[in-house]
């Protein structure tokens, strides 16, 4: 199967690509052509003789900005077309949500910037209409990890990366609910029985077990999660 699913990287570390994304689903469709990653050295746009590519913020204070001119001419190299989105990974951004990640993997694929340091130069981030877009509330040293992990959240969407079609549409977030608990065999684990009713063949009460413990994990874990399920026409809801 192919798609022209595309991930362009712009990383001051592009020796950190594919890493993860080169094994197991991710791997295999890379290596069959299902999506394509280049990882691009912000390092190679810098101008000056020290191939800076940072300097001291503007007003003071403690780490290094990367350079909006820099970063700008790293961007322009890259050639992506109009239609892919521009995304800055950034603790400052819009918190990635399932939903996000499907319109991405719909898409042909985005173009991320991986910040470093204390972060980019603002005027890049408007000059170029780069949309902010946070892994989660706490800071990492640099954005690789998190385009690893949109791209990873991405791909495993993409048509013919997972085995079931259904893996996606029952799993957590894919109706504002969390996945209820999954068993398999030992039948017994260290005197604990798998719940009796999932293995009592009825599929309807295994249906209705399933989203009741699905509810119940919600409301007691994701007080925000659980308001958005209970706000909708059951059914319907797309995280
Ligand atoms: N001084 C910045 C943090 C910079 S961390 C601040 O306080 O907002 C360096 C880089 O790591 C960022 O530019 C960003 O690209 C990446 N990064 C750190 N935390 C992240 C998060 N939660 N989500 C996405 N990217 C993150």
């Amino acid at each position: 199967m192919t798609s022209s699913w595309r991930a362009t990287v712009l990383t001051l570390f592009p020796e950190m690509f594919p890493g993860p994304l080169g094994v197991s689903l991710a791997g295999k469709a890379l290596a069959s052509g299902v999506w394509t990653l280049e990882a691009r050295d912000i390092r190679d746009s810098a101008t000056d003789r020290h191939r800076s590519v940072d300097d001291t913020p503007a007003g003071g204070g403690p780490g290094m900005v990367l350079r909006a001119d820099v970063l700008a001419a790293a961007i322009d190299a890259a050639h992506v077309s109009p239609d892919r989105p521009r995304l800055l990974m950034s603790p400052r951004g819009r918190p990635l949500t399932q939903a996000r990640v499907r319109e991405l993997a719909t898409g042909p694929g985005p173009l991320i910037v991986c910040g470093r340091f204390e972060g980019v130069d603002q005027r890049v981030i408007e000059a170029r209409q780069l949309e902010e877009l946070s892994i989660g509330d706490y800071v990492l040293s640099g954005g690789e990890i998190a385009a690893i992990a949109l791209i990873d959240a991405c791909v495993r969407l993409l048509p013919g990366v997972m085995g079931k079609a259904e893996s996606a549409s029952e799993e957590s977030f894919s109706e504002s609910l969390l996945e209820y608990p999954q068993y398999t065999r030992p039948q017994a684990f260290e005197g604990q029985p798998i719940p009796e009713i999932l293995i009592s063949g009825d599929h309807a009460k295994v249906a209705s077990w399933r989203r009741a413990e699905s509810e119940a994990l919600t409301r007691a874990r994701r007080p925000d999660l659980w308001v958005t399920y209970e706000s909708a026409p059951k059914g319907t809801t797309k995280e």
